[in-house]
């Protein structure tokens, strides 16, 4: 079904598809209240090596990896421990040296809450570093697919929290002609700055990792999109590119529009042209990585450092000390909330992911992930009760903030009733999950976490109809090929019947031939003793 027709926000939309310096924007979205940019010119904190660090096997959109260690064995910070399982999948590091204690499922940070496969470690406390690989400083002579195989290497994963391996990424395809790569510095949740620190402390580093991903994708355009509520950043990124004096960035300033930050929705925003449904940004030449994901690049081909580390921002009225952390991946939620003075007297809900697209967990004792970018203590007063949900009005609200340009209310009822065939006809997938339903939905309804369960729902399906088809597809082919054996059997034996029965009658014939041989024989014998009686 084609998306239905909507009144576009106001802006130009150029023909081509290059991004303009008068962004157009994006249908729907909110602005949303923040405080969270004084957070982010504080100092980045540092959080304390943990006595137990749990890495989780998947990390990243794709398969999990494979664990190359084994239990016992002594490791040191930035050494592989598993490898990616194909291409869509990534590498996982340990983040400090110390020994291998366990490969167990633990709880991760999950919607589910379930546990998953993860390799435990238990530091040396001495945080030892294995010996950097070796550093490619003029990159911009080397293959690019070599410098692309580093990346993988090093196991890096997009940072903004979709954390799709940036290899995979980065890998061009014949049919498309890619001609920019889009650096996305909108932090549009209103809770969450660790980007925003980032691009205010380290915008050399953003800028150096940009460079080197423009030489593995062969373009020469970079267009850096940053909301127009972080000046400093701006100005920090612009610096940054006059240093390198690199004609070939452009940076972009956006409306502070929530979700700005999602990569269609920035896409949109700078050139004017939707990325298709069901499709990816390549499919009309960008490319989109996260700011946090090109210093990671940096760090790997310029530093030879594995991913091993990100920053998370650690907020909300339950905590005693807001602050953006530096954190050892598989370090406890708990540490860094220590870090940030404890939680406060009326704290009441951890969610991982920020206030508008995050999910709660049922305790503090799960590890910081490369998806992890924020960690926010709610209140009571903050939370929404889950009495407080009314039946659907049909208001239209929901609809008219839905930057995907979906019916959420007609969602909603389909996901009710588990209409997969209606719910994809009607582009449940195209939903982001953003949450601009849900914040302006007067019944309260959480549209967007029973998207996500929907979804889920019909991915399982898929993938039982995937597996249900691939067991009729087993059974055929055992059958085929025990009815071919049976056939051949039968054959086989015919064979040998009709052989036996033609040997048996050339004994026959020769029987007979040997049987009129001797009468021709014994005839001859009795003329021969005639003959010599009548000579006689
Ligand atoms: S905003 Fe809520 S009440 Fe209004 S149509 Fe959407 S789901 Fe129904
Ligand atoms: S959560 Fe999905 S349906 Fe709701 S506004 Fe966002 S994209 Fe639209």
């Amino acid at each position: 079904m084609d998306k239905r027709t909507a009144e576009e926000i106001p802006g130009q939309v150029d023909d081509e598809l290059t991004p303009t310096k008068k962004p157009s924007g994006f249908y729907g979205g909110l602005r949303l209240p923040t405080d969270k940019h004084a957070l982010a010119g504080q100092p980045l904190r540092e959080a304390p090596l943990a006595d137990e660090i749990v890495l989780p096997l998947s990390q990243h959109a794709g398969l999990p990896a494979i664990p190359s260690v084994r239990v016992g064995q002594a490791v040191l910070r930035g050494e592989r421990i598993a490898d990616p399982d194909g291409f869509i999948s990534a590498a996982v590091h340990a983040s400090t040296s110390g020994t291998v204690v366990a490969i167990e499922d633990r709880t991760v940070p999950h919607p589910s809450g379930l546990n998953a496969p993860c390799i435990v470690l238990r530091p040396d406390q001495e945080d030892r570093w294995c010996e950097p690989d070796p550093v490619i400083g003029a990159y911009h002579t080397e293959d690019p697919v070599r410098v692309r195989q580093r990346v993988r290497d090093a196991g890096i994963a997009g940072l903004g929290g979709a954390v799709f391996p940036t290899s995979t990424k980065l890998t061009a395809r014949a049919d498309v002609h890619m001609h920019t790569l889009i650096l996305n510095g909108a932090e549009c949740d209103p809770e969450i700055s660790c980007d925003e620190t980032l691009m205010h402390w380290r915008p050399n580093d953003i800028i150096a990792g940009a460079r080197i991903i423009l030489h593995v994708l062969q373009v020469n355009r970079c267009v850096i999109g940053i909301e127009e509520d972080k000046p400093q950043c701006e100005q920090a990124l612009r610096t940054a590119v006059s240093e390198f004096d690199d004609d070939r960035f452009e940076v972009v300033r956006v409306p502070a529009i929530y979700p700005e930050g999602s990569e269609r929705q920035l896409i949109q925003a700078l050139s004017g042209h939707e990325v298709p449904s069901n499709g990816l940004p390549l499919d009309i030449g960008f490319v989109c990585v996260n700011v946090a994901t090109a210093a990671a690049v940096k760090t790997a081909i310029i530093d030879g450092r594995a991913l091993t580390e990100r920053t998370v921002t650690v907020t909300g009225q339950g905590v005693r000390e807001p602050a953006n952390v530096v954190s050892r991946l598989g370090t406890p939620l708990s540490t860094l909330i220590e870090v940030c003075g404890g939680y406060k007297e009326d704290a009441e809900r951890l969610v991982i992911g920020g206030a508008m697209m995050g999910f709660a967990v049922g305790h503090d004792n799960i590890p910081v992930v490369k998806a992890c970018n924020s960690v926010l203590v709610m209140t009571a007063a903050e939370s929404r009760p889950a009495t407080d949900i009314r039946p659907c009005i049909r208001c239209g609200e929901c609809a008219r903030v839905c930057p995907s340009k979906l019916l959420p209310q007609q969602l909603y009822w389909y996901a009710g009733s588990h209409d997969h065939e209606r719910l994809e006809r009607f582009n449940i997938f195209d939903c982001i999950e953003c949450g601009c339903c849900d914040y302006v939905c007067p019944s309260n309804i959480r549209l967007a976490q029973h998207f996500r369960y929907a979804k889920a729902e019909i991915t399982v399906r898929d993938a039982d109809r995937e597996r249900a088809q691939l067991a009729k597809h087993r059974f055929e082919n055992r059958d085929k090929r025990q009815t071919l054996d049976a056939n051949e059997r039968a054959e086989q034996l015919a064979e040998k019947k009709r052989q036996a029965a033609a040997a048996l009658d050339i004994h026959k014939r020769r029987q007979v031939i040997d049987e009129v041989m001797e009468r021709v024989k014994a005839k001859e014998r009795a003329s021969r003793n005639q003959d010599s009686t009548d000579t006689r």
